[in-house]
């Protein structure tokens, strides 16, 4: 049986790669292709980038004032609101999280549509009190260009809606590389895109590889802002790419998100969060809450909940409705998984529970729920993103001892406090480094909260009000009356 073949869109329309190929996409639970996509090369970047600078100068979009803009983007939200089941499906048969997580995630996503197309007539500068009589002056706020954005494959259209949505509100065009692994949810997107209204090239998907498409995409001289979320490694490329240009650049990256848990927490719900933060998507998340923190007096407690609930996960097809775990998303993961749970035995961490492939799955990448005690914070299990679901566990005996191991990693992008204190939790906020707190629950989100990291989770603010200043730049003008 021949499968379906995905085209790309640019400029408007559905066109093949300039070679004509196509590649597969592949299920996670089954390991077979279900989907071939097109092979962008620089000739179709070129193309999409060209099309996205064209409709940002000449077009009607240019033309459009704010609010006209706000309903086209409230518009595709009503349209993603209306066809929930079926992106969901797509998701899953591409990156195999759960169907039920996706279902959920994209429920949500008309939201964040919705908030930024009620922003769209709030871009605004400001009149300024000059020092100087006879001066009038002002700022307004102007959109940059051409955007690039670049996902992953784990949330493909929550990180691709928090660059889309505010970028076009506030003016822009866009030219979108999702990951090779999962690039038909938001194919399919774009045929509402089309159904919304936008004007041709304001939208433009080029699907393939970071070698040649990210790579020409992030370093042509026509695009002003490259939105990118995904790892360390793809990212230093980028950055080299936009200092060509001096574009703006956004990073999205990686993660050793730490749960703190103090004596005085609720070792019930602390215990749930924690399972939350690092099995939900089979640990695939850059907010992956990897490293628990316990307090001496409440460790053996938490340990006995967590493994309590480990013990009952049920591991299978994402799709099954009753499925808590679902595979990881490529058999190179899987492998790197493995790895690190070896080093992680080699370097003194102790195997609680999990550890290994589960029994009852035969095809498919499967890792079990997995959780290692450790003593020493230097153990490379502690310190590296593994984007797995695997949890070390780590105790603590005061408050400052927990804010340095919260902070002895390179990364600094979430932290779960787990407190009845409100006075610590305030403290604790404050002193550890990352750019999300979250205090006695986790990863929570919202289209009116920013989201982003510092040191090696990278920089900039996507999501919430902040986004439109990523997406804008001032002009200052001085008018003398
Ligand atoms: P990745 O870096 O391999 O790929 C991300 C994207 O970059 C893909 O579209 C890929 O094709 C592209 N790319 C690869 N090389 C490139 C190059 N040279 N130039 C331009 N683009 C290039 O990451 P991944 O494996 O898809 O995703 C996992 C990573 O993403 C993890 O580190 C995870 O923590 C991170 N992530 C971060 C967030 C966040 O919001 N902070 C969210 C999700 C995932």
């Amino acid at each position: 049986m021949s499968l379906k073949k995905y085209k790309m869109y640019i400029n408007g329309e559905w066109v093949e790669s300039e070679s004509g190929e196509y590649f597969p996409s592949y299920n996670p639970a089954t390991g077979e292709a279900w989907c071939e996509v097109a092979k962008g090369t620089e000739e179709d970047v070129n193309r999409a980038v060209q099309a996205a600078h064209e409709a940002f100068q000449n077009s009607e979009w240019a033309e459009m004032t704010y609010t006209e803009r706000g309903k086209l983007v409230h518009k595709l939200g009503e349209l993603i609101s209306q066809n929930i089941e079926k992106l969901a499906e797509f998701e899953t048969r591409d990156n195999g999280k759960l169907l039920r997580e996706m279902r959920g995630q994209l429920t949500y996503l008309p939201e964040f549509f919705y908030y930024y197309a009620g922003l769209a007539d709030k871009i605004h500068g400001q009149t300024m009190p000059i020092d100087k009589k006879d001066i009038f002056a002002f700022t307004t706020r102007e959109p940059l260009g051409v955007v690039a954005a670049i996902t992953p494959w784990n949330s493909p259209l929550y990180l691709t809606t928090i660059k889309l949505a505010p970028a076009l509100v506030a003016g822009n065009t866009i030219v979108i590389k999702p990951s090779e692994m999962t690039s038909a949810s938001l194919l399919e997107l774009m045929k509402y895109v089309e159904e919304a209204g936008f004007p041709k090239g304001v939208v433009n998907v080029v699907t393939g590889f970071g070698m040649p498409v990210g790579n020409t995409l992030t370093a042509h001289p026509l695009v002003r802002r490259v939105a990118f979320t995904g790892g360390s490694e793809s990212a230093r490329h980028v950055v080299r790419n936009t200092a060509e240009n001096f574009a703006q650049v956004s990073l999205e990256l990686g993660g050793k998100s730490p749960n703190i848990v103090f004596e005085d927490a609720d070792p019930e719900s602390a215990a749930m969060g924690i399972i939350a933060g690092i099995f939900g998507a089979s640990g695939q998340s850059c907010v992956a809450g990897s490293r628990a923190l316990l307090h001496v007096d409440i460790y053996d407690q938490v340990l006995e909940k967590l493994v309590e609930r480990v013990e009952q996960i049920k591991i299978g097809d994402p799709l099954l409705d009753d499925t808590e775990m679902g595979p990881l998303a490529t058999e190179a993961q899987l492998e790197r998984v493995k790895e690190y749970v070896g080093i992680g035995q080699a370097e003194g961490g102790k195997i609680v529970i999990g550890g290994k492939t589960p029994e009852n799955t035969d095809a498919g990448w499967y890792f079990e729920p997995t959780i290692i005690e450790l003593i020493d914070h230097d153990a490379r299990i502690a310190q590296e993103e593994i984007f797995g679901p695997v949890l070390s566990i780590i105790p603590f005996k005061d408050e400052e001892e927990a804010i340095a191991l919260a902070n002895g990693t390179e990364y600094a992008l979430a932290t779960g406090i787990w407190t009845r204190d409100v006075a610590r939790a305030h403290r604790v906020a404050k002193a550890v480094h990352a750019g999300i707190i979250w205090v006695n629950t986790y990863r929570s989100i919202s289209p009116l909260m920013p989201i982003g990291g510092s040191r090696l989770s990278g920089h900039g603010r996507e999501s919430g009000f902040d986004a439109i200043y990523e997406y804008t730049q001032s002009k200052a003008v001085w008018i003398n009356t």
